[in-house]
């Protein structure tokens, strides 16, 4: 059985960075996403010789609990998770963890990068 030193869950973009900083390093990963494509909402598939969009297509929802989520408005930065956290063994990563960006493609690829230094240097005995 082959034994992984990190297991990433979602492969959307930000698991995906951080898989790969850590598999650069040398990491054994295993990266488990529930739905059959992976880049999240940053995904496409063909269907019907049509190119499908997740992020309009399956990722858009209702939202009936509006309270229940980060606000873009200035001043809400600090309510954003820091990729490092209290709980052994968890890291996170995805745009809503504190970087300088937003709800971009950028700032999702740049929460992994630094999930991944985290990651390693928890490795390295930081
Ligand atoms: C319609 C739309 C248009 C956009 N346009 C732009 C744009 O023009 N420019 C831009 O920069 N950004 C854009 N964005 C934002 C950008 O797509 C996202 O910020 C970015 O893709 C988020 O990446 P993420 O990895 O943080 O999260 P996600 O893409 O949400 O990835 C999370 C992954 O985790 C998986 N997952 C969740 N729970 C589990 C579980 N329990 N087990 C296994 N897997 C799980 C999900 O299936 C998903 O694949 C757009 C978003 C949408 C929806």
């Amino acid at each position: 059985m082959r034994r992984y030193e990190v297991i990433v869950i979602g492969a959307g973009l930000a698991g995906l960075a951080c898989a790969w900083e850590l598999v650069r390093r040398r990491h054994r990963v295993l990266v488990l996403e529930r739905e059959p494509v992976i880049g999240g909402r940053a995904s496409s598939w063909e269907e019907n010789g049509m190119l499908v969009e997740s992020g309009f297509q399956r990722q858009s929802r209702v939202v009936s609990h509006p309270e229940d989520f980060h606000s873009l408005a200035p001043g809400y930065d600090h309510l954003r998770p820091g990729q490092q956290t209290d709980v052994p063994g968890l890291t996170l990563a995805g745009d809503y963890t504190r970087q300088p960006y937003f709800a971009t493609m950028e700032g999702a690829v740049l929460s992994g990068q630094r999930a991944a230094a985290v990651v390693a240097r928890r490795f390295a005995g930081g």
